[in-house]
């Protein structure tokens, strides 16, 4: 039997319609992949993203347009951010920005790790200064002694 790790909660579960909810991505159904967290974390998730919009006063959806408030793309669809512990609504994110939030980490100390890092990789980018004597003993003079 096939199992699979929850992203959100870190359970391990029967792969299976019971515990999974199931994408399809063509309209022939050949190509199916399962969401990273499982029914359970979906639910709750969906739920936390509900009363957080109501809490803020925030509509279901920002029209097509409106810019990203991390980066101010405005080609793409927008996403309801918020803080998964504590609810407080962040802001309408892209599907970029959303993810690669995600991906980091999505707090402030995984944002400010990748960011101390980034620093770090630019210092280290300028080549350190190579130690020359301020003054060398001419060719010929050496020869000479
Ligand atoms: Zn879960
Ligand atoms: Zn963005």
């Amino acid at each position: 039997m096939q199992t699979k790790q929850c992203s959100k909660c870190r359970e391990v579960l029967i792969l299976s319609d019971e515990f999974f909810q199931r994408n399809m991505k063509n309209g022939d159904g050949t190509r199916q992949y399962w969401r990273p967290e499982c029914k359970k974390c979906n639910k709750r998730e969906t739920q936390d993203r509900r009363r957080s919009r109501k809490m803020y006063n925030q509509p279901t959806s920002v029209p097509l347009g409106t810019p990203c408030d991390n980066c101010a793309r405005t080609d793409q669809k927008l996403v309801f951010d918020h803080c998964h512990d504590t609810l407080v609504f962040r802001g309408w994110l892209c599907s970029s920005c959303n993810k690669g939030l995600g991906m980091v980490g999505d707090s402030i100390e995984a944002v400010e790790r990748l960011l101390r890092y980034m620093k770090k990789a630019e210092r280290r980018r300028q080549p350190q200064p190579v130690y020359k004597p301020a003054y060398q003993i001419p060719v010929r003079v050496r020869q000479a002694l």
